[in-house]
């Protein structure tokens, strides 16, 4: 079997990122901050909705998980019984010719990349970021801000357990910035210093853990399926004995075909008992359950499915993006985000800025925009205007022309077939959202009709 090869390369997905709002280089001005970046009215939407969708498959839909949102800097006690302070480092080493500094399990030989130059033996570099709380720096303010945020949740057990009587099997599910300093970032927003998890801690009973793992490893490669992502372009990744990580007994990665090759996109681990044996040893609390079956208190096993945010955005933007050519001869470039996260679900277009067409239009953008991400687009012919949609990965186009002041109709284009139907003002809104929900554009509201095939 031939492998897929990368639905585009990396340099497309950066420039339009930039031409369109997606995303921008932090502090541009100042001509940027090494892999840093900050996300433009588009990409702010689209990061939305990912979480939005996350957040409503894992706690909104489900009896089983509640949320939380703890803060980044926690006691530094957290990161002694996590293993952070002496184990979350890479091996480092620089270059003797050049002084460029790479991470030596990313090498494929041992001579420098960059010059083919020699270099030093490998010193562990812990990649927590170092900051102090309170106006003195000695070391006893030292924080640290959080590498993930799977350590807000276990310091939360007892707290949501207690608040919540949830029973097992339950989870805790998170969003919110982590911090690491990688020594190699690269490939635009999959490896930065500051990113987003999506993290999801569910506890179970010992010995029913690895069916929850593999009920989670299917689940979470389900979501990305479900939200546009093609299977082929998905894998499951193993990790074996000298690949897991102190705390794992078991860990899949998700990986991702990227333009640069396959990569994880998302993590899960079965943790056994680690983290919470880690914490009560350390704090000195009891934390365990207690186990009505058995009468008899119980340490829970972990599940954790970890996401990153800003990953799976990269992956939706890379298996969106299209060019396909048009009837003009010229390229259509367009997105074919699924309508869950496309930054923007309808635009009004007006077909021409005369007055009373404008009004028109306007009441009809202000009614939907109520509902729905809205954009109202006047400038430049409509063929020019259904490109800009399009690249933006707008799933629907609503047009008002002359005739529409007459019969109180308008058509809607949907972008990927770019084929067309009329329907009456009144049902508009409806129309609108079954479609966005899927529904087939020929499945007509009463009054309608085809436009367009
Ligand atoms: P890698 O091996 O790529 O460094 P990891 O195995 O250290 O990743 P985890 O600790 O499992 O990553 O983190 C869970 C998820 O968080 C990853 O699958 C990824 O989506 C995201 N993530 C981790 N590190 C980064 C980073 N530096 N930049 C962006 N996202 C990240």
């Amino acid at each position: 079997m031939t492998e897929p090869a990368p639905n585009v390369d990396m340099d497309r997905i950066v420039s339009l990122s930039r031409r369109r709002g997606f995303i921008f280089p932090s502090s541009d001005i100042y001509g940027g901050l090494s892999s840093c970046w900050d996300y433009g009215p588009l990409g702010v939407e689209m990061k939305r909705n990912i979480k939005q969708a996350w957040w409503q498959a894992m706690v909104q839909d489900r009896d089983d998980i509640v949320g939380l949102d703890a803060s980044i800097l926690m006691h530094p006690q957290v990161w002694e019984a996590s293993g952070h302070i002496a184990g979350f480092s890479d091996p480092l080493v620089e270059c003797k010719s050049c002084h460029l500094r790479w991470r030596a399990d990313d090498l494929a030989t041992g001579k420098c990349p960059a010059c083919g130059g020699e270099l030093t033996e490998p010193q562990q570099f812990n990649l927590m970021f170092k900051t102090f709380m309170g106006p003195v720096e000695d070391s006893a303010s030292t924080v640290y801000l959080r590498p993930e945020t799977a350590q807000g949740i276990f310091v939360n057990f007892e707290n949501v357990l207690g608040t919540t009587r949830k029973r097992l099997p339950f989870g805790i599910a998170q969003i919110g910035k982590a911090f690491r300093n990688e020594i190699t970032t690269g490939n635009f927003i999959f490896r930065t210093r500051e990113f987003e998890q999506m993290e999801m801690e569910y506890f179970v009973r010992p010995g029913t853990d690895q069916d929850w793992f593999d009920y989670w490893v299917e689940e979470r490669r389900n979501w990305y399926v479900d939200l546009g992502i093609r299977p082929e372009n998905l894998e499951l990744y193993r990790h074996n004995e000298e690949e897991l990580a102190h705390y794992a007994r078991a860990c899949y990665d998700i990986n991702y075909l990227f333009p640069m090759g396959w990569a994880e996109l998302e993590g899960i681990a079965n943790r056994g008992d680690f983290d919470l044996i880690q914490h009560a040893r350390h704090s000195r609390k009891s934390l365990t359950y207690f186990d009505e079956e058995t009468r008899q208190n119980i340490v829970p096993y972990i599940i954790e499915p970890s996401a990153g945010v800003d990953r799976s955005l990269l992956a939706f933007l890379c298996d969106a993006y299209a060019e396909e050519p048009d009837e003009q001869g010229e390229t259509r470039v367009l997105l074919h985000l699924h309508p869950t996260l496309a930054p923007v679900k309808v635009a009004v277009l007006p077909l021409s800025r005369k007055e009373n067409l404008a009004v028109f239009s306007r009441e009809i953008y202000d009614d939907l925009r109520r509902c729905f991400m809205a954009q109202y687009d006047d400038a430049q012919s409509i063929g020019r205007r259904y490109r800009r949609q399009d690249e933006i990965g707008t799933p629907f186009c609503v047009t008002a022309d002359f005739e529409s002041l007459e019969d109180n109709m308008v058509t809607i284009r949907e972008r990927d077939t770019m084929k067309q139907i009329r329907v009456p003002i009144a049902g508009l809104m409806n129309t609108l959202q079954a479609k966005l929900a899927g529904e087939d554009l020929f499945v007509l509201p009463e009054g309608g009709k085809v436009w367009k095939e």
